[in-house]
């Protein structure tokens, strides 16, 4: 039977660089029906919604979601459609694979790292509050007299939310997956030394769940010294389990370590659905023209391939890709020497050649 899969492109270089992915996935042979659906800026022109309610029937009803990046405008506009469909889906936790491939332009050889950061709490749970709020008054009032000192009448607040509940399903998650995909270590990130009720909560926590699983070595490290450690001695660490904001910036330092955003992959999961994109976001500028590299999104359809049990067709496509990579003649300016080398190719052309490897 076809694997029905909700097909999100996405606005700015979504769009050109879903198109090439969706060709090499096709190309594996696999049965596909895909469930296309629009959600972004596009969307809001056409339906007055940047996150129209079918996309998320769709994804409902599927299961399994491929989506390309969707752009948030920074400071007002409307909030994060990517942080709207992760907790409206109840994607816990965000999965970011760091692997380097063999000629790939990067000071690091031989990285292969997993990040899984959750992916609803911490700084990022919307619990926000701008300068002049009332409430950050009130608020004050209460650490005042628990004698935590006022808050400046000009400051705005966010909190951050850490829960044994959040923490203990993407701590399961992480073990779970080591134990699938055969992690030795799983190393906890967070800064308890200092935020004591949050972050401590999250490694008291993570260290229970660690007990249920002997076979699996676990350790926990502070953020800052990881930040450290990971440009230093990458090789020392296997699985990396870490609440939301540390996860989003220790995700981008592992992308650095392998070669750039455009190499990144990443999957949001829950109990039941499984959304696949790329770390990176919409580039605008490099919209429509043909130029960006497709292969995060396509690394991130691997991903997929091995989620519904097409393990054959991943290695395929990730083989494929990986002699593209090797070979370094049909790969995008990100990849090249320089940017502006002339013998850069464009997103299609890379579509073209890793169809043809895949012969
Ligand atoms: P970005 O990742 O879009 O781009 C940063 C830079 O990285 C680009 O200018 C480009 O030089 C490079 N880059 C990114 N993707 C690339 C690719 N595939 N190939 C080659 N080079 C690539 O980050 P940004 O500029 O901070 O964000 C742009 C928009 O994307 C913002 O609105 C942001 O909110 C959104 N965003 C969306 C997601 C998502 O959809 N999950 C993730 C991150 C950012």
């Amino acid at each position: 039977m076809a694997h029905r899969i909700t097909v999100i492109p996405g606005d700015g270089i979504g769009p050109e660089i879903m198109d090439a992915t969706i060709r090499v996935l096709e190309a594996t042979g696999v049965d596909f029906d895909w469930d296309y659906r629009e959600a972004g800026l596009d969307a809001a022109e056409k339906y007055g919604s940047v996150l129209p309610e079918e996309v998320l029937d769709s994804v409902r009803k599927n299961k399994v979601a491929i989506k390309g990046p969707i752009t948030t405008p920074r400071g007002g506009g409307f909030r994060s459609v990517n942080v709207a469909l992760r907790k409206m889906l109840d994607l816990y936790a965000c999965l970011r694979p760091a692997k380097s491939y063999p000629g790939v332009r990067s000071r690091y050889q031989n990285i292969d790292l997993v990040i899984v950061r959750e992916n609803h709490e911490d700084l990022y749970g919307g619990v926000e509050f701008e300068k002049g709020d009332p409430a950050i008054q009130k608020i004050g009032e209460l650490t005042e007299a628990a004698g935590m000192g006022r808050i400046r009448d000009d400051a705005g607040l966010s909190l951050k939310i850490i829960s044994e509940t959040g923490t203990t399903r993407v701590a399961r998650f992480a073990f779970e997956y080591a134990r699938k995909y055969g992690r030795r270590k799983v190393t906890a990130v967070a800064k308890d030394n200092i935020l004591k009720f949050t972050d401590g909560l999250f490694f008291a926590t993570a260290r229970k769940v660690a007990g249920r699983y002997s076979d699996i070595e676990y350790q926990e490290v502070l953020v800052d010294n990881m930040a450290m450690q990971l440009v230093q001695k990458p090789e020392n660490y296997d699985l990396l389990l870490l609440p939301n904001l540390y996860g989003d910036v220790l995700s981008d330092l592992c992308a650095g370590l392998i070669g750039g955003l455009g190499v990144a992959p990443g999957a949001n999961l829950g109990d039941e659905i499984a959304l696949f994109e790329p770390v990176h976001g919409s580039a605008p500028k490099y919209a429509g023209q043909n130029k960006v590299n497709p292969m995060a999104l396509m690394l991130s359809g691997v991903m997929m391939l091995r989620h519904i049990g097409e393990t054959q067709a991943a290695d395929c496509v990730e083989g494929a890709l990986a002699a593209v990579i090797a070979e370094g003649k049909s790969v995008t300016y990100d990849m090249k020497p320089s940017p502006d080398d002339p013998t850069a190719v464009g997103t299609s052309q890379v579509a073209d050649a890793i169809i043809e490897k895949m012969g």
